[in-house]
């Protein structure tokens, strides 16, 4: 798997005249987005999940980009007027862990060419092109054993004509510590480019690494070193690029559901890849990973840890009850929607001893009461919700979890559709177990459910009879710690999802994803108004990360009718019903834009006014 990227931005774009005096040529805008940004977030599409870049010239440009990017890290090649590109690359070399993409920063490309070196079986493969008739052509050469042996611009001298240089490459730690040996043995050679320096290694007996040509002959893809290429790549190029990638894109359909959210076409992408036994040590190092990248989302993770297991959502909350209640213990559940009443009939289904706190489903909880049940302390363990997702209501941890732990309970939370939202800390909460999912806010498939356990408070189970099997917390997390695999098959493709939903998460941030999600529920409130629907929770009390909507009351609405009118705009409602209070739902989660809400808000308002709801307010 390819995971970091290096690209070698040191270069002064002198060609370019007073254009990049000021600005590196990375940053020449092509439709709007700097070619060098382009590059980032198709990298960070194809999985990378660090891309070091060496900057020379102008080098604050790139820091400044790298404060956008979390996933960037820049270092500087301080003697950039001295150098050509194996000096930048050099500066990068030492944060290099594995296999890496190299590329030069000035690149228009097709993404297509990330995914072809990716598959490629070779360690080192450098990307080629047909003829570009570009006039600035770089030439590769193979020699008789099929591996690099020149790169050069004189193609008179070429005998086995491999391919022109793209600028794209995907390489291992071991090539780029050869490629760093041949570049330091010598003082003469500190001019040398990254391509030289490949077909060197490769054709030297005294070198390992063979490096290779893989050719696309008509790849979409240019680089732009003076203003004749700009405009061939804004006119020739760029378009070819859009029409290839826009044939890779899956029909968008809006998931206003509560889950599986809609995902983002990279986390679609992701799961093709090539088969392996989730028995490998390289699968174990992507469920460790993706263990780590789960917690940091809501704890810190020198004290907590994350157990996952192939389930739903609904799993990982029955592995946290069935497996965090002691022996002879009791449980405190609180009850104000479907899912604490989930909670509360696993534990009766496990014959857990347990009391039930109900609370209204749309009203906050009356905290003095409930601290007032806490108090009897006759409980050993408190359960709770922190998103009732059956109504949108957001139940109020940062006063209650601690509550808990003043009467020296174990909290278990069911953070299900509230993870990867909004900010969390559990540390901070007080929650020793929470819950959560692989296809809500964090935006992966449906496969995979987890466990994030406070460490001292998961040990403590170690000697304690089992309640379940598959479901086991400690054991899973026993056999994980041991192994490196889960007890049981997990959900392979799932899991790589999952690893790029949580690199596009860090990318977002959380907050920044909090922020998006109350863009689209303040332009969802906002119209409701207009059309003059009511919600069913007061606002003040509510996530934004689903609405529950009041029906019209007139005999003319139907679900069905409004869910298939929406469905073919692509987006897709839900129901939600509680006792004899209905209403229809829609939720914020996942891969959904501020303007798509716009549009669905125009996709409600229509069927409204055709059932005479909207129409009335819009006539008044
Ligand atoms: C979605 C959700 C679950 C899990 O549902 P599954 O269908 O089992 O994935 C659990 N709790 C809450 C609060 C949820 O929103």
């Amino acid at each position: 798997m390819v995971k970091q990227a290096i690209i070698a931005a040191g270069g002064l774009g002198s060609r370019f005249g007073d254009r990049t005096k000021e600005m590196p040529k990375g940053f020449i805008p092509i439709d709007g987005v700097p070619m060098v940004e382009r590059s980032v977030q198709k990298l960070i599409a194809s999985g990378v999940e660090e891309i070091i870049i060496g900057t020379g010239h102008c080098s604050e440009a790139y820091d400044e980009l790298a404060k956008k990017y979390s996933v960037i890290k820049t270092v500087k090649n301080e003697n950039y007027a001295n150098t050509s590109s194996m000096g930048t690359i050099a500066v990068c070399a030492p944060f290099i862990k594995g296999d890496f993409f190299l590329l030069e920063s000035d690149l228009l490309y097709d993404a297509v060419g990330l995914k072809v070196l990716a598959n490629d079986e070779r360690e080192n493969v450098v990307l080629a092109s047909g003829a570009t008739h570009s006039d600035d052509e770089v030439y590769l050469e193979n020699g008789s054993d099929g591996a690099l042996c020149r790169a050069t611009k004189d193609k008179a001298s070429v005998k086995n004509l491999a391919g022109e240089l793209v600028g794209i490459s995907k390489l291992s730690k071991a090539c780029l510590d050869e490629m760093m040996a041949w570049y330091k043995a010598d003082a003469d050679r500190i001019k040398a480019d990254y391509e030289s320096v490949l077909a060197e290694i490769s054709s030297a007996a005294a070198f390992n690494a063979k490096v290779y040509v893989r050719k696309i002959e008509y790849y979409a893809w240019t680089e732009i070193d003076d203003e004749a290429m700009l405009k061939r790549a804004v006119e020739q190029i760029w378009p070819r690029v859009q029409e290839n990638e826009s044939l890779w894109n899956v029909r968008r359909e809006v998931l206003l559901n509560p889950g599986p959210s809609t995902t983002t076409d990279s986390v679609k992408y992701a799961q093709v890849v090539a088969d392996i036994c989730p028995r490998e040590l390289e699968f174990g190092n992507l469920m460790e990973e993706v263990a780590e990248g789960l917690t940091e989302v809501c704890a810190n993770p020198k004290d907590y840890i994350t157990v996952m297991f192939g389930c739903s959502g609904t799993g990982a909350d029955e592995a946290m009850v069935s497996s965090c209640v002691p022996p002879n213990g009791k449980l405190l559940v609180v009850d104000n929607g479907s899912y604490g009443a989930r909670l509360a009939k696993i534990a009766s289904v496990y014959k857990i001893d347990m009391d039930v706190f109900k609370s209204s489903t749309y009203e906050p909880i009356d905290i003095a009461a409930l601290e007032k049940q806490m108090q009897s302390k006759k409980y050993t363990t408190f359960a709770i919700v922190y998103h009732e997702t059956t109504t949108g209501l957001l139940n109020d941890l940062a006063t209650i979890c601690p509550l808990a732990k003043k009467y020296g309970m174990t909290t278990i939370c069911d953070i299900v559709s509230a993870y990867g939202g909004m900010p969390i800390d559990l540390g901070s909460l007080g929650i020793d177990f929470a819950t959560s999912t692989s296809n809500k806010h964090i935006g992966g498939m449906a496969g995979v459910g987890f466990v994030v356990c406070k460490r001292e408070e998961l040990l403590k189970q170690k000697d304690w009879p089992m309640r379940n099997y598959y479901l086991n917390l400690y054991d899973q997390y026993k056999y994980f710690l041991e192994t490196k695999q889960t007890r049981f098959t997990p959900p392979v493709q799932t899991f790589y999802a999952l690893r790029q939903a949580i690199i596009e998460t860090k990318v977002e941030t959380v907050q920044k994803r909090f922020e998006r999600f109350s863009a689209c529920w303040e332009i969802l409130v906002k119209a409701l108004d207009e059309m003059g629907l009511k919600m069913l929770v007061d606002r003040k009390y509510q996530s934004r990360f689903i609405t529950a909507i009041l029906i019209p009351d007139t005999p003319k609405y139907s679900f069905n009718a409004l869910h298939d009118w929406a469905k073919s705009f692509g987006f897709t409602i839900y129901p939600g019903k509680l006792g004899n209070i209905d209403t229809f739902r829609i939720a914020n989660m996942g891969d959904i834009k501020p303007r798509e809400m716009e549009r669905f808000t125009k996709v409600l308002r229509e069927y409204m006014e055709s059932i005479g709801v909207a129409s009335r307010r819009a006539n008044a």
